[in-house]
């Protein structure tokens, strides 16, 4: 399937506007943080608030292991693409539904983690944050396999610092989406299919006022019919050639592979 013509739209809806705001989805530039979004999946079964609540140690053996791979992952050149194009100004805040912290890591300075990301542990008594690996640690030392705070008189149980399965979203994340979605003059939705509240409602927000949407991945969506560009295929082939197009070639060697 040639894509170039809409490539082109897409290109010339993105130039036409001053702030276009992008939403990545779960498996933006790559294939295996899908099964996050999965009801049935493991990690919603492991990772859930519930099991934290109920079966802490059982929750940590399992959110350790699965946290630690998605921390060591690197960004896609999609990814990097997708920072090029902020640091440009040609896009403006990339609203990401995964919590690898990949956009961050690809250089991006303006993201919204819908879900926080997976690389720190907080405690709630007296809010200290500790990394990945010094939750590691921690587990290694616990006798009843749960992480707690090592502040002087606190000892609480640690939990994730991002949003768990069967948790509500963090309030200041969903508050900033909503807001630039109601200033945005363009919105560009990647790799998303926009099924989960409260993430799906946010194209309503500038579509309600005429703004353009164009929606790019594998799946349909209940935009489709609304959109101006609709572009039925991977988002990380179609980021990276809209970077080549708008940006030339990279001028650092970061994305040379
Ligand atoms: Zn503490």
């Amino acid at each position: 399937m040639d894509s170039a013509p809409d490539i082109e739209r897409l290109q010339q809806l993105i130039a036409d506007a001053e702030r276009p705001l992008v939403l990545t989805g779960l498996g933006f530039g790559q294939d295996v943080d899908v099964e996050l979004n999965a009801g049935q999946s493991d990690w919603a079964d492991h990772a859930s608030l519930e099991t934290l609540l109920v079966e802490p140690a059982r929750f940590w053996s399992y959110y350790y292991a699965a946290a630690t791979e998605i921390s060591k992952r690197e960004p896609s050149a999609a990814h990097i693409a997708l920072a090029r194009l902020q640091a440009a100004g040609v896009i403006s805040t990339i609203i990401a539904q995964s919590a690898d912290h990949l956009a961050a890591k690809a250089g991006a300075s303006d993201v919204i983690e819908m879900h926080g990301n997976v690389l720190t542990a907080t405690c709630e008594r007296c809010n200290e944050r500790y990394g990945l690996p010094e939750v590691g640690a921690f587990l290694e030392q616990a006798d009843d396999g749960v992480p707690r705070c090592t502040n002087p008189g606190c000892g609480y149980p640690l939990r994730p610092s991002g949003t768990l399965w069967g948790e509500p979203l963090a309030d200041d994340a969903v508050s900033r989406a909503w807001e630039l979605a109601a200033k945005s003059d363009a919105f560009i939705s990647v790799d998303s299919a926009l099924r989960t509240i409260p993430v799906s409602l946010l194209p309503s927000v500038p579509l309600t006022r005429g703004v353009p949407l164009a929606l790019i991945g594998r799946t349909p969506t209940q935009y489709d019919r609304y959109a101006q560009v609709v572009i039925r295929s991977a988002g990380a082939p179609i980021v990276e050639a809209l970077a080549q197009r708008m940006l030339g070639d990279p001028a650092s060697g970061r994305i040379a592979r």
